[in-house]
């Protein structure tokens, strides 16, 4: 490991030297005058006296080279449309945009917020935000109104960007009411509302609010907009964790350093090549969207696939139909779109010329090891886990293939990134563990470029949150369980707040679930704490079949039962049997596609399942309290 080491201990004892190499991998209008201001921790202000922009950087800068290069490409499933802008074409179209703005009085440090289904503009609006020093707050497109409420509330946007609609699954979901309901709904009101009208929900404009994007599109015309250059440190976006665990933050996000960041982990992460395609399947409204369908790629130069679509529609093969098509280098999904398409044949990625294609990155839940064992033996390549949270914007641990092609660890997401200097800490003494022993995973000041600097709004919460969980050091908290072998993988166990306990036993709900993905029958699976008057809680599991007649009858479901009580027994030992297992055909789980592991419990528990705006379909959560009522 002797490449990779040297490079990542330069990265965190020489952070000044490395960074500095690293930020000539993006323009700058002026030269930054230190690369670190330290002088407000645990806050770090990358890059301060440097003038950048990051629309320049993912666009004007391609164009002498790549004016004629596809820069977006549009994927649309939901209507069965496809388009492709080049580089020159991007770039006019985000001057359109960026005129519009300016036109209504958007300005620099004026927030706007997009709330946009998977189309063009929303990535023309991101950039055109960027393009003129306006700082972006993209809302996932269908969020609730509530959500989009408070979002509206926290970000105060002068305008909104939006839509008549989305589309799922071939549903149109109409985007418009829930807009109106939400603006209703919140304190703030923003300015105006433009609406880029696809024609697929008819609505009535609010007069002398809503603007009709095709209108001002055609006024402004041909207008150049120059880009605005802003200091490093001006915040680019503010964008809310999904909401897993609690009220969501604002995490606001700076220029300089994201922009340095991205090209840094293109490189040696993603190995990506200027000219390729790189195929992520996330939405923007997510941060794997901001940083790998928009500003990552771009930035590289790269060819960016924007896909409206789910990964099972018109059947099992869209994905891999179009990273053919498209010549895919580069893909990047998530664990739990993979453990959809293991209901389905191989066949469908078998059939496809998919040549281009170097690498498949997975993240945002754990990767079990079945699972990618599954797709990087159906595709034959490499699959490659990769960990980091919406608040530090790109991976803090993976394989730096770039650097070193370091043999990846089944189960672990892999060894830390530059920059990150990761610890695995006493959850009490904050003392780093021995390899071998599970830990808080905590990340010593200064977080890398890229990470975020704040809350929105909120320096206060940014120190009470993330910097004191431990009384005798002031490190970054990621609330997840790690633990690190001699070599430096990282296998995460669950976030902190997941942990079991058994009759005194502490267990991670993700080592049983990695127990229970192990039994062959097994699609999907939740294991939750719940209280139980013996033994403090008790591990129930909630397990989706891959094949519903195993659960199809009760005598079935004893058997199944049984036999995944017995493979965690194996592997675990007793403590950690399941006290129950109980059959679902789906779980519940954020719009993310994360597992809302505390709304369970609080049904095992009979209690309310909380705050449920984040949730991607209800009924799912009707499933989960219907088996806890008919199975035993
Ligand atoms: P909130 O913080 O509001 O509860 P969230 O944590 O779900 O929401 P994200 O920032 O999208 O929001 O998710 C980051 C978390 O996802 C990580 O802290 C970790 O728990 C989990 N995660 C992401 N990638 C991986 C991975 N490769 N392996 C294991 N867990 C992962
Ligand atoms: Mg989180």
């Amino acid at each position: 490991m002797a490449e990779y080491s040297a490079y990542h201990r330069r990265s965190v004892e020489q952070p000044q030297e490395f960074w500095a190499e690293k930020a000539a991998l993006i323009d700058w209008h002026r030269p930054f005058d230190r690369v670190l201001d330290a002088g407000r921790k645990p806050f770090a202000a990358w890059f301060p006296g440097g003038l950048t922009n990051l629309c320049h950087n993912a666009v004007d800068r391609h164009l002498a080279t790549r004016g004629a290069q596809p820069a977006l490409v549009w994927e649309s499933t939901e209507v069965d449309r496809s388009r492709s802008y080049s580089y020159a074409e991007l770039h006019q179209e985000v001057q359109r945009m960026a005129a519009i703005l300016l036109r209504h009085g958007v300005g620099q440090g004026d927030r706007v917020l997009i709330y946009m289904p998977m189309i063009p503009e929303a990535v023309f609006a991101m950039l055109a935000c960027v393009r003129i020093g306006a700082i972006h707050s993209v809302v996932f497109g269908g969020f609730a109104a509530l959500s989009l409420a408070t979002r509206i509330d926290d970000a105060t946007p002068k305008m909104v960007i939006s839509s008549d609609a989305g589309s799922r699954a071939g549903r149109v979901v109409p985007y418009k009411p829930l807009l109106d309901e939400a603006i209703e709904r919140a304190t703030h009101k923003p300015g105006h509302v433009l609406m880029v009208d696809r024609g697929l929900q008819p609505f009535t404009p609010l007069p002398g609010r809503d603007l009709d994007y095709a209108a001002e599109r055609a006024a402004v015309g041909d207008r150049e907009v120059p880009c605005a250059w802003v200091e490093a440190t001006h915040p680019s976006y503010i964008l809310y964790t999904s909401g897993t665990t609690g009220r969501p933050k604002g995490v606001q996000r700076d220029t300089g350093g994201y922009a340095v960041a991205l090209a840094t982990s293109m490189r040696d992460i993603f190995c990506g090549s200027p000219g390729g395609t790189y195929f992520c399947t996330s939405d923007i409204g997510w941060v794997v969207g901001h940083s790998y369908i928009v500003y990552g790629p771009l930035i590289h130069g790269m060819t960016t696939v924007l896909y409206e679509g789910t990964p099972v529609r018109p059947d099992a093969g869209i994905l891999w139909r179009l990273a053919e098509k498209h010549r895919a280098q580069v893909m990047f999904s998530s664990p739990t779109a993979v453990r959809v398409l293991k209901r389905f044949d191989t066949a469908f990625m078998r059939e496809r010329d998919l040549s281009s294609l170097e690498r498949l990155f997975l993240a945002g839940e754990p990767l079990d090891e079945p699972t990618a064992s599954w797709i990087a033996e159906a595709l034959g390549k490499p699959v490659v886990d990769n960990y980091w949270q919406t608040e530090t914007g790109w991976p803090i641990l993976g394989i730096p293939a770039g650097v070193q092609a370091l043999e990846p660890k089944p189960g672990s997401p892999g060894v830390a990134m530059p920059g990150y200097k990761v610890g695995i800490l006493d959850e009490l003494s904050g003392e780093p563990v021995p390899p071998g022993q599970k830990g808080v995973l905590a990340i010593e000041w200064p977080l890398p470029p890229g990470c975020m600097q704040t809350v929105w709004g909120d320096d206060k919460r940014f120190v009470d949150t993330y910097w004191s969980t431990f009384a005798t050091r002031q490190v970054y908290s990621t609330f997840d369980w790690g633990v690190a072998d001699e070599r430096g993988y990282v296998t995460i166990l669950g976030r902190t707040d997941d942990v079991i306990n058994v009759a005194g036993h502490r267990l991670g709900t993700r080592e049983i679930e990695e127990s229970i993905s192990s039994h062959a029958a097994v699609a999907e699976v939740a294991v939750v704490g719940a209280a139980d008057e013996l033994k403090g809680q008790q591990a129930v599991a909630f397990v989706v079949p891959r094949d519903a007649t195993r659960a199809a009858s009760a005598e079935a479901r004893a058997e199944l039962a049984a036999q995944i009580m017995q493979t965690v027994q194996a592997q675990l030992g007793a403590v950690a049997r399941p006290a129950r297992v109980l059959f679902v055909s789906m779980l519940p789980k954020t719009r993310s596609g994360k597992l809302l592991r505390r709304s369970i419990q609080a049904l095992c528990e009979q209690r309310a399942p909380g705050d449920l705006t984040t949730l991607e379909d209800p009924t799912a959560l009707e499933q989960i309290r219907g088996a806890l009522v008919s199975q035993p």
